[in-house]
């Protein structure tokens, strides 16, 4: 099935490196998906919207300080551009950002797409990111070099939602952090390896005992790993 490409779902990636897409998103699922055009990657590379012949796209910070600033203006004729169809919203992957949840990623993958900016040197002038309204994002509490992995992981999460792309779609209902839980433990053959037995209940056949015994699983781990899910779970009461 080959899915009209006006329809399908886009991210539009602003950054200067556009030759680090699409990387890992060509192989696998993703891969398939957008060979399918289940989805669509663009790439647009932010230097092409410099005004100078050397192509500038950052400059010295005022106040002083080490690195370089992503000039405003530049930027914000990229994102003029990138959003001039509509396709929205518009997402800075900074350290400085909400951190990107499944919740998140759900409610990217049901739009029509995303335009992301991939962040090099220091970061952003903040009066673009203002001026825009620009939602800002952070994979986590670390800092990468630059955006581009974080896109990639950004929109690897949101390909992987959308109809068509995964198998069954059970499979995404027991995933991490759907329910607010983390998911229980998996086994495969052989039933025992290296003298560790896979959980007689799993061998069991018995369906709702196996669905109790994951359950519990899932709030076990959720409980003792991250005490902040298991906190908003319980007081969600689902
Ligand atoms: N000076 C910035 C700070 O301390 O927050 C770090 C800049 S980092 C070297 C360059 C770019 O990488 C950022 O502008 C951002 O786009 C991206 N980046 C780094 N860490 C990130 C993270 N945890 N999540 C999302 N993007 C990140």
């Amino acid at each position: 099935m080959v899915t009209d490409v006006r329809k399908a779902w886009t991210a539009r990636i602003l950054t200067l490196f556009p030759e680090m897409f699409p990387g890992p998103l060509g192989q696998s699922l993703a891969g398939k998906a957008l060979e399918k055009g289940i989805w669509r990657l663009e790439t647009m590379q932010i230097r092409d919207f410099a005004p100078d012949k050397h192509r500038t796209v950052d400059d010295t910070p005022f106040g002083g300080g080490a690195g370089m600033v992503m000039r405003p203006d530049v930027v914000d004729a990229a994102l003029a551009a990138a959003s001039a169809d509509g396709l929205g919203p518009a997402i800075y992957l900074t350290p400085r950002g909400r951190l990107l949840t499944q919740e998140l990623v759900g409610q990217l993958a049901t739009g029509p797409g995303v335009v992301v900016l991939c962040g090099r040197y220091e970061g952003l002038d903040e009066r673009v990111i203002e001026a825009r309204g620009l939602i800002e994002v952070s994979l986590g509490d670390f800092v990468l070099s630059g955006g581009e992995p974080a896109a990639l992981a950004l929109i690897d999460a949101c390909v992987r939602l959308l109809p068509g792309v995964m198998g069954a779609e059970e499979t995404l209902d027991e995933e991490s952090f759907t329910a607010g839980l983390l998911e229980y433990p998996h086994y495969t053959r052989p039933a025992v390896w290296n003298e560790r037995a896979v959980p007689e209940v799993l061998m069991s056949g018995h369906h709702e005992k196996i669905k109790a015994w994951r359950q519990t699983q899932a709030e076990e781990t959720t409980r003792s790993r991250r005490p902040d899910l298991w906190d908003a779970y319980r007081k969600r009461g689902t």
